[in-house]
């Protein structure tokens, strides 16, 4: 799995201090479009957002939302999610059931 490219927040997310809201239409968009135009080479992997925490971890909502976009995933694989923190990164594969492995960082 390489990250290759990720998306920023569009005009229509809601972005707050303490929630962010992403609208799925520009995302959608872009991930097709990438993926048409690499022949299926390049693909969806997950979400990305960031939290006003050194340590970040996943809120009760990050977590129903995760495994409500992995259950949609057409190819039945995890999805990765990532929380970007002011000092770390938080990463996990979330299956559409259940909790996945946590990733940890490399010392
Ligand atoms: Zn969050």
């Amino acid at each position: 799995m390489i990250i290759e490219q990720a998306t920023i927040p569009t005009t229509w997310d809601k972005r707050f201090r303490y929630l962010f809201e992403r609208m799925p239409f520009g995302h959608e968009t872009i991930a097709l479009a990438r993926w048409t135009a690499s022949h299926g080479i390049v693909r969806y992997l997950g979400e990305w957002h960031t939290h006003p925490e050194d340590d970040p971890h996943p809120s009760d909502l990050d977590i129903s939302e995760w495994r409500r976009l992995s259950a949609k995933r057409r190819d039945g694989r995890p999805m990765l999610a990532v929380i970007v923190g002011r000092k770390s990164l938080y990463a996990e594969l979330v299956p559409n059931l259940g909790r996945g492995p946590v990733f940890a960082p490399v010392e």
